[in-house]
């Protein structure tokens, strides 16, 4: 605390991220990361890129990886928007969508960084429970909102939604924006994108984190109907020309051209899911159905704290979180194949 703050600085209460550790040779399973390096071409691109062209400023509109999601999911560019991340991507979303004198309504477990960007940009909300088996209840949004934000499939659970209900939810919610998190969804769910020709209040945000492999560059992207893509625009305008350097605009392309990889990758983190899942139950543990590169489970004689802290001296590192009805579940990451034999090795000694 400083009395050099503003009386606005003293009312944050700002988002806490997963453990980054600077140890050697953990296994760290706590920030949803890929396991897999991210695609041999986006490497090859930023490596071009590398010159002496970074004395230039990048392009602030960042169209050479527009155009490049727009042919991945055949739609116009006019119907995308690029951030320094899908954290600054949602905040924009907060700040130019979801901000009326209407509460948004989201899950009440869900991506813990929702409430602080309300907190951050005054946007009052309203939290609407998981259902007894921690799935997101759509009935729950029949009301009157400011705006609805949910991810899909839904974090830290794992639990998807399936496109036909996520359009029943835009059919009978026309007046206010419904932004869909698709942080997670290339590991098993279905994308609402096709959706957004059809609905304009829509808007879906992306990251090239997950399943991209790019978490250290820092890109994220939405898509949704060109209103709603200017207002976004109008707040990155006001706020930051160049969120993207040049190095993430090349790479971030050549990651989207390169579907190949990009398929090997996931599916190859989806059948080490299954596998962790398989062992884990074996183990006695209740495993949430997880369509994300994570899995939300916990056991029903075993702490979560304490199973945590018995990983972490083994230097295995999962993420849990201290909030109502959650606290007896660990979120974990799903690593390479050798990395989940060891997780699964350890948890054999430390349940014995
Ligand atoms: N949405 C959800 C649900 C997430 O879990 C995350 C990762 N913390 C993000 C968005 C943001 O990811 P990034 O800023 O790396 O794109």
């Amino acid at each position: 605390m400083s009395k050099f703050w503003s009386s606005f600085v003293h009312t944050l209460v700002p988002y806490v991220p997963g453990e980054q550790p600077k140890i050697a040779n953990l296994v760290k399973l706590n920030t949803n990361e890929n396991p897999y390096g991210p695609s041999p071409q986006a490497l090859a691109a930023m490596e071009q890129e590398r010159s002496d062209n970074l004395r230039l400023y990048p392009d602030p509109n960042s169209d050479v990886l527009k155009q490049a999601i727009a042919d991945y999911y055949g739609i116009d560019k006019s119907f995308v928007f690029v951030g320094n991340g899908s954290d600054e991507v949602l905040a924009h979303a907060f700040h130019g969508l979801l901000k009326h004198d209407a509460p948004i309504l989201f899950p009440d477990i869900s991506y813990s960084f929702y409430p602080v960007y309300c907190g951050l940009y005054g946007v009052p909300f309203r939290q609407v429970p998981l259902d007894a088996q921690f799935r997101i209840d759509l009935d729950g949004y029949a009301v009157g909102n400011g705006g609805i934000i949910f991810p899909n499939p839904n974090a830290p659970t794992g639990i998807p939604l399936a496109r036909a209900d996520i359009e029943k939810l835009l059919q009978r919610n026309t007046e206010s924006v419904v932004v869909v998190d698709e942080a997670y969804v290339d590991f098993g769910a279905e994308t609402v994108i096709p959706l957004t020709q059809k609905y304009p209040n829509l808007l879906v945000t992306q990251t090239l984190s997950k399943s991209r492999s790019l978490a250290g560059l820092r890109v994220g992207l939405a898509v949704g109907h060109p209103d709603l893509i200017e207002a976004l625009e109008r707040i990155k305008n006001s706020f930051n020309s160049y969120p993207l350097d040049r190095m993430a605009i090349v790479g971030a392309a050549a990651a989207f051209a390169d579907k190949a990889y990009f398929e090997q990758t996931c599916a190859a983190v989806i059948k080490s899911r299954d596998e962790v899942v398989a062992g884990m139950t074996k183990l006695g543990f209740d495993v949430l159905p997880s369509a994300a590169n994570f899995i939300f489970t916990r056991h029903a004689d075993h702490d979560a704290a304490g199973l945590a802290a018995s990983l972490r001296a083994r230097g295995i590192i999962v993420r849990h979180f201290k909030s109502a009805r959650i606290e007896q579940f660990l979120r974990i990451t799903i690593g390479t194949k050798e990395q989940n034999d060891i997780l699964i090795k350890a948890l054999q000694e430390i349940l014995k």
